[in-house]
């Protein structure tokens, strides 16, 4: 991060996403950065380290920039629901139930989650190209909305569906619109496990019309993550109106369309997403023209942002430790966590923005490599940075770490995944507990036979 650049809201906009630090974001009267009010070296000495914070104004803030968004640009129905893999957790369900947004689930643990936050069932939609029979029984069992991904969902709903009753459905499929962060092609069918071709989806609105239990509802699609171009969803609306007219035609009440995820965030200097206003605004507009286009009534419109949701709204305090150098080559310093808690950088080669907790405004003064403690020499959080002088013991922030970071840690090593502090208006509240080594040894047995002494 550059240092003196913390929260600065668009001119006429406010749109976490494009922000590198949540809202809250100050150095004090000290020089030491601070969330909420909340000082992050101390965070650090409260909590241990590695340790996620959540902002829950910067989340709180996201919500209604959809929200508002939709309303704005959007004249039929909408609701954006969070697309809850990207961090899920109790505390980030009851702010987004109480901000009165949906929520997308893809296993028993988040429906679960979910479920025990108090969101109902119509506001749940369950996804997932292989849901097991036990979650599609819980899924009916609550309510919750379904979006069947293939002839296996169906297969099974079938046997779960009691008679008498129905089950509200969405439907995905493959849209033929394949994205990478800075480019796009379109073809004719993508190479994705997700969801049903789009030449099978005659077949299969044929098929579910046999079926009295099967309420379809709406259609899905998801064309990718960490999206900067705003033509991907503007060109998918026109596919998904095309799918609505057909599914209409075939005698089935569509009445939603969901569009999916896919914005991206600012995870340093140099990414430039569109703003939350933008990217609803072309999607809206583009759902609009495409309805009037072809005579249809405007269905409510879905949306399910993960990333541009939750990213910016978490930071990570990690504990410097050993340094390495490796003479004319490198510099490393570790870190107490690195790829269990982070697994992005070895996955994707993601990058980030960091700071020192104590001295944000220090000036850079050499190239270092910062490693994570696992066996692994991928396990590298920030590859050739700048840093300002440092020491063992110091805390550094890594920013933009909300999403995909705690729903895709592990426990690599046998490392225990770090606590989560939600922090607000100077409070910080334990959300998500340490885990501790014992911890990981709850699920191990012995068979009886290592007990026997001989
Ligand atoms: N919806 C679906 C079906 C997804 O698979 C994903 C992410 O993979 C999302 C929504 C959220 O995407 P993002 O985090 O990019 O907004």
């Amino acid at each position: 991060m550059s240092n003196n650049n913390l929260y600065e809201p668009d001119q006429d906009s406010l749109s976490p996403n494009r922000n590198l630090c949540p809202i809250s974001t100050r150095i004090n009267n000290n020089g030491e950065l601070e969330i909420a009010g909340c000082t992050l070296s101390k965070l650090a000495n409260d909590f241990g380290t590695p340790l996620y914070i959540l902002d829950e104004e910067t989340i709180r803030l996201s919500c209604r920039a959809y929200k508002e968004a939709l309303r704005r640009f959007y004249p039929g129905e909408s609701l954006p629901i969070y697309a809850s893999k990207a961090n899920s957790s109790l505390a980030i369900s009851k702010i987004i139930n109480s901000e009165k947004i949906g929520i997308d689930v893809v296993s028993e643990g988040e429906l679960l989650t979910a479920l025990m936050a108090g969101i109902s069932g119509d506001k749940i939609f369950l996804h997932g190209n292989n849901k097991s029979f036990d979650e599609l029984k819980m899924a009916f069992d609550n309510e919750v909305t379904i979006v069947i991904d293939n002839q296996n969902d169906i297969d099974l709903l079938g046997k779960i569906v009691t008679s008498g009753k129905s089950v509200r459905l969405m439907l995905r499929f493959t849209p033929g619109i394949e994205c990478h962060t800075h480019e796009y092609i379109r073809t004719g069918h993508i190479d994705s496990k997700f969801g049903f071709d789009l030449d099978k989806l005659e077949t299969i609105l044929l098929q579910l019309k046999e079926y009295s239990w099967a309420d379809l509802i709406g259609l899905h699609a998801h064309i990718g993550s960490q999206i900067f171009e705003l033509n991907p969803h503007y060109d998918l609306t026109s596919v998904m109106t095309d799918a609505l007219k057909l599914s209409i035609e075939l005698g089935h009440e569509v009445t939603e369309i969901n569009l999916g995820g896919g914005l991206g965030v600012k995870y340093t200097d140099s990414d430039d997403p569109p703003s939350i206003q933008e990217w609803v605004r072309t999607i809206s507009e583009g759902l609009v023209q495409a309805c009037n286009q072809r005579n249809l009534k405007l269905p409510r419109l879905i949306c399910e942002p993960g990333r541009s949701l939750i990213a910016i709204p978490g930071v990570t305090l990690y504990t410097i430790g050993s340094t390495k150098e490796v003479p004319g080559i490198r510099k490393y310093i570790s870190v107490d966590g690195g790829m269990s808690d982070n697994p992005r950088p070895i996955t994707y080669q993601s990058l980030y923005s960091f700071s020192l907790a104590a001295r944000p405004l220090a000036s850079p003064l050499e190239k270092v490599t910062i490693a994570g403690k696992h066996c692994e020499s991928g396990d590298v959080l920030l590859k050739d940075i700048l840093i300002p002088e440092y020491k063992s013991g110091d805390v550094l922030v890594v920013f933009g770490t909300g999403a995909y970071n705690q729903s895709m840690s592990s426990n690599y090593n046998r490392i225990p995944k770090p606590a989560t502090v939600l922090v607000n208006e100077g409070s910080a509240d334990l959300v998500q507990k340490r885990e501790r080594p014992v911890d990981l040894l709850q699920y191990d047995l012995l068979p009886e036979r290592f007990t026997v002494v001989t």
